[in-house]
């Protein structure tokens, strides 16, 4: 077996990683990038990186991920890469006419150190950047952080770059979703639209990374925020941010900018996260929750109620990011779940706190760890095994190797279907999710149980 080396013995690694729980920023901002209608993501770097961003995005949605790069060869690794994007940006507008493109660095380029705003402001002196076209940018080195903060980066550029006041309040709310997929997008904004709530949603990749076969291939779908929205998204009332990780810098520089009060939340991932967002949602916008919500919701306590003894005390180990492993854990934990090994591999100091916290009543030692890797999440597990295993496909190899059953969650999924099309988020989503460890746990129980204990009806 592929990991039939790893140890049971912990030692402290500093400065290595092994099957890291996380990709690389960029492919955070390419698909925040993907959430702006009409706009192409831009690699700035060379045409590696690019092919790896693309391919990881391409292979976890099944759909043609579009987007452009500065292709760096030896030249611009050592003069700098200015020439390349300016050209690339000349090219880009002539050819693919965009609405926007959005750019990222690479680690190449950071290395380099590019001053990517006076490259866009040379392009703009030099008319190449049509009228009502726009550039924007995001650092994104992956040196440091991960694909989440690489999301977080990109979504700040939108408001860095395009949000503006009008003057006066618009009586409509700002969602930003996280770092979640397109239906769990879709989802959030069903969810407001129930509420009567008029909302500016940014990103919003619903539609473009999940779209319908329709026989004609478009560079740019259906979906994604306008840049009319990302402008006017700097004069509504409020922001409600989904993952303080993904979303709250965004909202931060909303606020700082265009004195758009903001409220940063968890995603809403299980009953009570979820019950925050719509309680935030109903007081901001002084509305009323419709019984139809309260249906969606009365149905999720109901199966928590009937199913309960099946996820009683059952030990999780968990692996993904950040803001959905905090959302993800206390819906475990409210479920009388053992939430026991949990890693991340983008780091943070408030995970591991916020970790504990959620954890505290659970009778059993937790292992957490926010720059943690997946050979670390593996010792853990020789040394105290679980029931469940929870994340993404990478965790497969772990799953084989020790015998324990895996629900995929998170990013990316590479082997799998549905995790674009059917959310996670909301009561709905909290359903599935429920839906998805009872059959994985049966299907164990079942695979296991002793001939005159195996059950016909559960
Ligand atoms: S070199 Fe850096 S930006 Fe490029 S793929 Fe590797 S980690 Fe990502």
């Amino acid at each position: 077996m592929l990991l039939r080396h790893t140890p049971k013995e912990v030692h402290e690694r500093t400065a290595l990683t092994v099957n890291p729980a996380k990709t690389c920023q960029p492919i955070g901002a390419m698909y925040a990038a993907l959430g702006i209608h009409r706009c192409l993501p831009h690699s700035h770097g060379s045409q590696g990186c690019y092919a790896y961003h693309r391919s990881t995005l391409t292979r976890h949605y099944k759909e043609p991920v579009m987007a452009a790069t500065s292709a760096f060869t030896e030249g611009a690794s050592v003069f700098g890469g200015q020439a390349n994007l300016l050209q690339a940006i000349s090219n880009i507008f002539t050819v693919y006419e965009p609405e926007v493109i959005a750019v990222h660095t690479t680690c190449l380029s950071e290395t380099i150190g590019d001053d990517i705003p006076q490259i866009v402001a040379k392009a703009r002196d030099e008319g190449k950047i049509p009228s009502g076209r726009y550039v924007i940018h995001a650092n994104t080195p992956s040196y440091v952080g991960s694909h989440v903060t690489g999301f977080a980066s990109m979504v700040k550029g939108m408001v860095d770059y395009l949000a503006a006041s009008n003057g006066h309040k618009e009586n409509r709310i700002n969602l930003i979703p996280g770092y979640v997929e397109p239906c769990d997008m879709e989802e959030i904004k069903r969810l407001a639209g129930e509420l009567g709530v008029p909302v500016i949603m940014f990103p919003d990749t619903s539609n473009v990374l999940n779209g319908p076969q329709t026989g004609k291939f478009h560079i740019y779908p259906d979906g994604g925020t306008k840049v009319e929205e990302l402008i006017a998204a700097g004069s509504s009332i409020g922001t409600v941010a989904l993952g303080p990780l993904a979303s709250g810098p965004a909202a931060r520089a909303l606020d700082t900018k265009c004195k758009v009060p903001c409220e940063i939340l968890n995603l809403p991932i299980g009953l009570r996260s979820t019950d925050t967002f719509i309680d935030t949602l109903r007081r901001i916008a002084g509305v009323t929750v419709p019984e139809s919500i309260n249906i969606e919701r009365g149905r999720l306590v109901d199966v928590i109620t009937d199913m309960h003894q099946y996820f009683y005390h059952r030990k999780v180990a968990l692996a993904g990011d950040p803001d959905q492993l905090v959302a993800l854990t206390e819906f475990l934990v409210d479920l009388d779940m053992w939430p026991i090994h949990i890693v991340t591999g983008t780091p943070g100091k408030k995970f591991e706190k916020r970790i504990k916290e959620i954890t505290r009543e659970v009778p059993h030692p937790v292992n957490v760890r926010a720059t943690g890797d997946l050979f670390l999440l593996h010792q853990w597990l020789k040394s105290e095994p679980v029931d469940l295993l929870l994340g993404n496909t990478y965790m497969k190899y772990i799953a084989r190797d020790e015998d324990i059953p895996l629900v995929r969650f998170g990013f990316p999924i590479l082997d799998r279907i549905g995790h674009s099309y059917f959310p996670t988020v909301g009561y709905r989503g909290g359903l599935r999710l429920l839906e998805k460890i009872l059959d994985t746990l049966l299907d164990r129980q079942d695979r296991d149980a002793p001939e005159e204990s195996f059950e016909l009806v559960m």
